[in-house]
């Protein structure tokens, strides 16, 4: 493999497991330009980069570079342009942050829970449009698998429902000191693990793992709709625990009985606890959360753009910090405050790259569209050839553009596995910008979505 080709498949694994602000901050934009006899250079565009690379992602760099070429034994870093080797002593302050305080954002998951401690109760900002849900997450905490079993929380992407119920889980965990045991996963997670399990004839772990927890916690759980087996397994286990009272905690995009292709058995189940909603934040909860999330950080800003950011994001929190990590970011790298004017200009970006209103169908019409074949063949399992690329550049788009799990996306796709959609948005994903007819091909359809969208 040469040196490109390397690095792009390090980062598209690293994309998959950093957040993708810390993604695009810190890495989207480096380079290998070296790798000789077992010793590798990265170059970064700006020390802080550099520094903060070195410092957080070093371990799981290596760790990924070395799965494709087993000779590196070392990594350098260097800034982008003067290639030269900053040694670590003479690393300057960089402005009012130091790292430890910018260190919040990936504190490590504990590997036993797989909670991160960065989503407590106290960091979690309270308003009209999520005050039940965060009830109910207390009074659980309270009283474990007494009062609300399940407990079912349902919102919009990117409205704190990973937040909070992680929140609840490290509660319980600091009430008990440590001594209920809590197990966090999404269902993502958990139907791989009833897929291995089925595959290697280990179903019995799955009753190791998950029956012998006192909270269980599932993420998204709308994914393990129409699965089956997984279905089935997560039914006996809700059952198990149910029964001595153990807590389980979901969390889920919409209610329950807006899954379609759930079970009407489990559908029942989570309508038996207790199911609260979080709704859109109004403007000073945003307000708040803006405040509370540069306090974590140690940054100020101005009032006046902490305003201006929360009139213009309404939908989602996520979001926020996407800009916020930019403003801060921003703030280190040139050493003063970003101007009014500037913070005009990286909102508008943003909201050009998010474009919320985009659904997966415009994405298949699109480029069903552009290759002249219909919506259902493009959607389809014929696996004649012409029907390959566009469903790669489907794939590949539904993730890019709307950022949907491979799950969901092989679930639209011809009901493949989600290892198709995976392989497919990496393909692409690599090739852009190596393959110029790819890349336009690309650019077009994005073109195409974001006029009729
Ligand atoms: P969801 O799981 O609903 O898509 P997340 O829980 O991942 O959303 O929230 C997205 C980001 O917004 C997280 O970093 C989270 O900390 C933050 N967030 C969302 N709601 C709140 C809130 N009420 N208070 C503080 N942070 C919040
Ligand atoms: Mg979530």
């Amino acid at each position: 493999m040469g040196k490109e080709e390397l690095w792009q498949t390090v980062l598209s694994e690293i994309e998959l497991q950093i957040s993708k602000p810390n993604f695009m901050t810190w890495l989207k934009n480096s380079r290998l330009i070296e790798n000789n006899d077992g010793s590798a250079l990265v170059a970064l565009p700006n020390h802080f980069a550099k520094e903060w690379v070195e410092t957080k992602y070093h371990k799981l760099i290596l760790g990924i570079i070395r799965n494709h070429d087993g000779t590196v034994r070392k990594i350098d870093y260097a800034v982008e342009g003067s290639l030269v080797k900053v040694p670590s002593k003479s690393r300057t302050s960089v402005g009012s942050l130091d790292e430890k305080q910018l260190a919040f954002q990936e504190m490590k998951v504990d590997p036993e829970t797989n909670l991160n401690p960065r989503y407590t109760m106290g960091s979690f900002v309270v308003g009209s449009s999520n005050e039940l849900a965060y009830s109910a997450a207390a009074a659980v905490v309270q009283s474990v698998g007494v009062k609300y079993n399940p407990l079912f929380i349902y919102g919009g992407v990117g409205l704190g429902k990973t937040h909070l119920i992680q929140a609840a889980g490290n509660e319980v965990r600091s009430l008990s000191q440590g001594k209920v045991k809590v197990k966090y996963v999404t269902s993502e997670k958990f139907t791989n693990d009833v897929v291995w399990a089925i595959r290697n004839r280990r179903v019995e772990d799955i009753k190791n793992t998950y029956r012998t927890t006192d909270v269980l916690i599932i993420d998204d759980i709308q994914f393990i709709g129409g699965k089956e087996k997984t279905e089935e397994e997560f039914f006996h286990t809700f059952n198990a625990l149910y029964e001595q009272n153990k807590q389980i905690i979901i969390s889920s995009d919409r209610p329950p009985r807006a899954i379609p292709t759930l079970e009407e058995r489990l559908r029942s189940r989570f309508e038996g606890g207790m199911i609260a909603d979080i709704g859109l934040p109004d403007y000073e909860t945003r307000v708040a959360i803006i405040k509370t999330k540069l306090q974590e950080r140690g940054a100020a800003v101005e009032d006046q753009i902490v305003n201006l950011i929360a009139k213009r994001f309404q939908r989602n929190i996520r979001e926020i910090e996407g800009i916020l990590n930019k403003l801060i970011f921003y703030q280190l790298n040139y050493q003063k405050p970003v101007a009014l004017s500037g913070v005009e200009k990286i909102i508008n970006e943003a909201i050009e790259r998010a474009k919320p209103n985009i659904t997966p169908a415009q994405i298949i019409k699109a480029v069903a569209g552009f290759f002249e074949i219909s919506p259902s063949d493009l959607v389809g399992r014929d696996r004649s050839k012409e029907f390959i690329e566009p469903r790669q550049i489907t794939m590949y788009l539904m993730r890019d553009m709307l950022n949907m799990s491979y799950p969901y996306i092989a679930s639209k796709i011809g009901n493949r596995d989600h290892t198709t959609a995976i392989y497919s948005f990496k393909k692409v994903d690599v090739s852009i910008g190596k393959d110029p007819i790819l890349t336009d091909k690309i650019l077009m359809i994005k073109e195409i979505v974001n006029k009729v969208s």
